[in-house]
């Protein structure tokens, strides 16, 4: 750090008690900031990030604007009562409707393609096709939304489509919110070290204490650093889009195996696929970020054998991204002292949860 004392105007502008102090700019955090400061106009709020723009998933998702596919909701069921999947749908359903009016579907390159569950395996799709009533049943109830999967077939596969799926570019998403969010105070690259949520106070790591009145925490993977007592478990999703591919068949947005694959069109005929964590889950349940040799390898013979892309095909790009999961999946919002609230663990579903979820924070935090 450097070493000097504060001047009279620093002290005036810097030495103060903010209203609120979030930490974590990705879209939970800056989300929780953006409808406090709507509530509150005059109230001061600052944003810290320890990356040089948000660093964990809300830059390095894959964009898919989804409530879950019909075997995601099966494997739910083991895991969780109706009662929570309904409403966690509901949310998916409601935070993509926030997130849409908020930035607006130009800013955020929205489309809906077509969306489909695709099966390789006729005992799961068989299974998958008696689930059909119960999780249409679920989406009426949670979004009033009729008939929205149903069996069909789609490049020569068994499949079951997906009304009102979307993608979105997930880089201009938090570019459109910031850009909103500019009369809020940001400091990048400041790494919180400790906090202490009775008095909503933080220390950085390079030594400087901020004091407010509330503190909300969005760090979703990275949470146990700051609150090691609290259920969420990291998990790393890797992810590739490839170079241009002429008559590309794989336009829509795409779902395989409880959702842990998936991929979609983008651009000119280029394909993001990703996913296959649960390939070797224990390796996965990390927050480093980096590539898993053999998850990328599968993922490629997934691409060649099964979607039969042509031979010449070659990844352009490639990148991972770190989760957070609950064991139910469900997350947490609650507060953790008078004056601070946690806003985390939106188990791989949080371009649909974040902004919700980051509205609810900024009302449970007054
Ligand atoms: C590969 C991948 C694909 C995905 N695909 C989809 C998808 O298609 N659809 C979907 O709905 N969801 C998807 N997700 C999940 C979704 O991206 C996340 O749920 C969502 O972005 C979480 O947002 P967040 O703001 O809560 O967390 P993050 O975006 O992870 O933000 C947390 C922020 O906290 C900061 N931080 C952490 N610790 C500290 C600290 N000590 N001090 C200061 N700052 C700190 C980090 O730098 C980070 O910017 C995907 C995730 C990954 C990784």
């Amino acid at each position: 750090m450097i070493q000097a004392e504060r001047s009279f105007w620093e002290s005036e502008l810097y030495e103060r008690t903010y209203d609120l102090i979030v930490i974590g700019g990705g879209l939970t955090g800056q989300s929780t900031a953006h409808f406090f400061k709507k509530k509150n106009p005059k109230a001061s709020v600052m944003v810290l990030d320890r990356g040089f723009f948000p660093i964990g998933a809300s830059t390095r998702n894959a964009g898919f604007a989804c409530f879950g596919s019909v075997t995601e909701h099966m494997a739910d069921m083991k895991i969780e009562e109706e009662s929570k999947i309904i409403d966690r749908i509901r949310r998916r359903f409601n935070g993509l409707k926030l997130l849409r009016s908020t930035l607006g579907d130009e800013n955020l390159d929205y489309r809906e393609p077509g969306a489909y569950e695709i099966f390789t395996d006729e005992q799961v799709y068989d299974d998958a096709l008696d689930h059909i009533d119960i999780c249409n049943r679920w989406l009426k109830e949670a979004a009033g939304v009729e008939e929205v999967y149903e069996q069909t077939e789609h490049n020569g596969f068994p499949a079951i489509s997906i009304k009102h799926e979307g993608c979105l570019h997930p880089g201009k998403m938090m570019k459109t919110l910031y850009q909103k969010n500019l009369d809020l105070e940001f400091r990048w690259q400041s790494q919180v070290q400790n906090i202490n949520v009775e008095l909503a106070q933080v220390t950085l790591s390079n030594g400087i204490e901020l004091n407010a009145d509330r503190l909300a925490i969005a760090t979703n993977s990275f949470t146990s650093k700051l609150l090691p007592e609290l259920d969420i478990k990291p998990g790393r999703g890797f992810v590739f889009v490839t170079k241009p591919i002429p008559d590309l068949k794989w336009q829509g947005t795409y779902h395989y195996d409880a959702g842990y694959y998936y991929f979609r069109g983008i651009g000119e005929n280029r394909m993001l696929l990703g996913g296959a964590r649960s390939l070797d889950i224990d390796v996965e349940t990390t927050t480093e970020f980096g590539t898993n040799q053999k998850i990328r390898d599968h993922l490629i013979q997934f691409a060649d054998e099964v979607l039969e892309l042509p031979h010449n095909w070659e990844i352009e790009k490639e990148w991972s991204g770190i989760m957070g999961f609950t064991s139910t999946k469900s997350p947490i919002l609650k507060k953790v002292s008078g004056k601070t609230v946690i806003a985390a663990g939106l188990s791989g579903m949080g371009v649909a949860l974040g902004m919700q979820l980051g509205r609810e924070a900024s009302e449970l935090v007054i």
